[in-house]
């Protein structure tokens, strides 16, 4: 059983279908109109500075959420504002009801793009399946160009998988195409004009990303990790005509070089000054909302979805967990003190 066409729950609680502006904010003004979700928390790779080479303890699949409340979550949400989904992981293309969850959320009034986070390897077989069923955005990760290299960081290989991955999201016509790079010293900084080529040809944008302390090894703090006012200043000295141009919310840092077609973004992921800019919830793939990425706290939604509670009770839960989202990610971070083993526990 899938859910009908979104049929509005005729309380105050929800928005009115000629509101443009999202109901959930916080304390600090902000408001939230963008929901990442992970699907699944198994990946085919291993990247050093995501998981352990054994893994981490994945959950076993009734623990996961269904279509069905996956659905149900992103339901209730756009009606209470939200316009954008990003489905991530784990290695989301490894979740096999993942083309049927992008056409059932492509049908969800309110839903204005659906996006992809994944690295890539399974990509260039279903992109066209992918944009048919309703898929606005992906964004691919890959670390280094090299293919030695890549076996190393990912403890896996295909390199030449993700490069035919990228290569076709780019003949899809899918309209917003990133390349996630997360940038470490000694390791990858050297790439930088390397990664900037991409953007010559393609209209697509590399993102360089800060190394963010969410693995079990701690590997940001063996000195690879890169700040990215450092990835600015760099880029500055290594490449000639970076004019500023506008980006997405979290995209301040943002260039593209003189007579190419893509641009080029420094995401300080770690540093977190773009904070005050937030506009995420973040799901697990078992049905935890988080209200920042660096929060320890958890409202469970699956159980409670699971229990019986209402779509208004559901979205109750969402207002008040995001009313608790902290100033800033350095202060959700000080109010806990575990450090995660893996991004893929979060959904990246
Ligand atoms: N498997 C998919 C992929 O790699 O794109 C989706 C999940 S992955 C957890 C999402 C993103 O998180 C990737 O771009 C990855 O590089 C990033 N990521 C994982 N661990 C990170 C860390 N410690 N610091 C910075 N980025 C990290
Ligand atoms: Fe897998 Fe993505 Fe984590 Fe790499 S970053 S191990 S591809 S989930």
């Amino acid at each position: 059983m899938r859910m009908e066409k979104t049929t509005h729950t005729q309380t105050s609680f929800f928005r009115d279908e000629q509101s443009a502006n999202s109901l959930i904010s916080d304390r600090f003004g902000r408001t939230f109109n963008y929901l990442r979700l992970s699907v699944n928390e198994y990946c085919n790779l291993r990247c050093i500075y995501c998981m352990p080479e054994e893994g981490v303890p994945f959950r076993s699949q009734d623990k996961l959420l269904t279509t069905d409340e996956i659905c149900r979550l992103i339901e209730t949400t756009s009606q209470m504002g939200v316009s954008k989904i990003r489905f991530t992981g784990g290695e989301p293309l490894l979740r096999k009801d993942l083309l049927e969850l992008i056409q059932l959320v492509h049908e969800i009034d309110g839903i204005d793009s659906i996006h992809l986070t994944t690295n890539g390897t399974l990509l260039s077989k279903q992109i066209n399946s992918l944009k048919d069923a309703g898929l606005t955005g992906i964004n691919i990760s890959l670390d280094t160009l090299n293919p030695e290299k890549f076996n190393s960081i990912t403890r896996g290989e295909g390199l030449d998988l993700v490069l035919d991955g990228l290569e076709k999201a780019n003949q899809s016509g899918i309209s917003s195409i990133k390349v996630n790079v997360v940038v470490m010293r000694d390791f990858n900084n050297d790439e930088l004009l390397d990664f900037i080529q991409l953007t010559k040809e393609n209209d697509v944008t590399v993102r360089f990303i800060e190394l963010m302390p969410f693995d079990a090894h701690q590997i940001w703090k063996t000195g690879k990790f890169y700040r990215a006012e450092q990835i600015i200043s760099d880029l500055k000295k290594q490449v000639d005509e970076l004019v500023p141009v506008n980006g997405s919310r979290t995209e301040h840092h943002i260039f593209r070089k003189n007579g190419y077609k893509g641009k080029v973004a420094v995401i300080p992921s770690y540093t977190r000054n773009l904070c005050g800019e937030c506009n995420r919830i973040r799901i697990t793939a078992d049905g935890k909302l988080m209200n920042c990425l660096y929060s320890q706290n958890e409202t469970n939604l699956r159980d409670a979805m699971r229990n019986g509670s209402s779509n208004e009770e559901i979205g109750s839960f969402i207002l008040d967990a995001m009313m608790k989202k902290h100033k800033d990610g350095w202060d959700a971070q000080n109010q806990g003190n575990d450090n995660r083993e893996s991004m893929t526990q979060i959904g990246g």
